[in-house]
């Protein structure tokens, strides 16, 4: 079965395995919100992020350890906290998690701590992952939008995205219709979608929009006003004579839209003036946002650059768009005095 970027790209096994990875930890998170329940939100009770965003975590690392064992990995999480005494508790549930998506293995606390550990690099190589267990913890918690985003890096190129939108449908055109999108890419070979919950569905290739007309765009932006500035994205709208109400949401399923074409700007406006985006935040979504056509640069035009660890430093903000745009929505950026 053809894996929706064309053959010989030469990085099957990484596809495989990234899919493969970001599929079960779907799995994971999904089993974990479904424990979410009014006394869970009544009590503000953080915990089944942290049991998520851990378990995930593991499971991604292990399906890497297993198929690159020498590859790093640059993972939002490390296991510090977990090995403290006082969160046996939440370290157990985390393991029974895991546990119950590894038939036949019995892992313990060391050993999927020890997973989780494979994703603390900090430091940038010449081949590396990047891994964001849950991107969009919030919408996790509101049983919105989250993803879990994982890419491959080599020589600083975004080589492999693999995203997994466990409540995205699969199918823009059916928004009641099944959920759970897996989006990849290969440098050079474009972009596709897959169900989660299907292994035999052929991927299906996305392109982005054909809007060249800005007053006609369609923009997303985070849920989070303290991730995003609204007000200056408003401003940059007007100046566009963009007319339709903005696509708030939380994760980088607001990279999946533009993708294929259901939004064709994403803004990601500085509120502060300190603040440096992680590249787990953005490398999945970036590499599969450029595979399907579209562009991906920080507020000053430059490409986003993933040769500094675990940060974004050289970079400020993050504009995408459908490419046509690019230079419009720049020029309304400088215009507004966005910086
Ligand atoms: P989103 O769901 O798009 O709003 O983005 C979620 C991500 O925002 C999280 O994974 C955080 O890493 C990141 N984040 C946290 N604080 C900020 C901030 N002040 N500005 C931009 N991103 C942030
Ligand atoms: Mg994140």
């Amino acid at each position: 079965m053809s894996d929706g970027h064309g053959s010989g790209h030469g990085y099957e096994a990484e596809l495989t395995a990234a899919v493969d990875a970001v599929r079960l930890a779907s799995h994971l998170c999904r089993a974990v919100q479904a424990e979410i329940d009014d006394a869970v939100l009544q009590k503000k009770d953080r915990s089944p992020v942290t049991v998520a965003d851990f378990g995930s975590q593991a499971l991604v690392c292990r399906a890497l350890q297993a198929a690159f064992p020498n590859d790093p990995v640059i993972g939002e999480e490390d296991a510090a906290a977990l090995r403290q005494a006082d969160n046996a508790p939440l370290l157990a549930r985390v393991v029974d998690h895991v546990a119950r998506l590894l038939p036949g293995a019995t892992p313990d606390a060391e050993a999927v701590c020890g997973w989780i550990d494979r994703g603390g690099h900090s430091d940038h190589a010449a081949r590396y992952w990047t891994l964001d267990p849950i991107d969009g913890t919030k919408g996790f918690l509101r049983a919105d939008q989250y993803a879990i985003a994982l890419a491959l890096i080599v020589d600083g190129q975004l080589t492999v995205g693999a995203m997994a939108c466990p409540n995205l449908p699969v199918d823009p055109a059916q928004p009641d219709g099944p959920r759970g999108a897996i989006f990849t890419s290969v440098a050079g070979h474009g972009a596709a979608v897959r169900p989660i919950d299907d292994a035999d569905v052929a991927p299906t290739p996305i392109r982005v929009s054909a809007t060249d007309a800005p007053a006609a765009a369609c923009f997303c932006e985070s849920f989070e006003s303290g991730h995003s500035s609204h007000d200056d994205s408003a401003r940059v709208a007007e100046l566009l004579s963009i007319t339709a109400e903005p696509v708030r949401m939380d994760s980088q399923a607001k990279y999946a839209a533009v993708a294929r074409g259901q939004a064709d700007i994403y803004l990601r406006l500085p509120t502060r003036a300190d603040y440096v985006e992680k590249i787990w935040d953005h490398a999945a979504g970036a590499a599969v946002v450029t595979e399907a056509g579209g562009k991906v640069t920080d507020l000053a035009g430059r490409p986003l650059t993933f040769t500094h660890g675990r940060t974004l430093s050289d970079n400020r903000g993050v504009i995408v768009t459908n490419g046509l745009l690019h230079d419009r929505v720049l020029a309304a950026l400088a215009q507004a005095g966005v910086k």
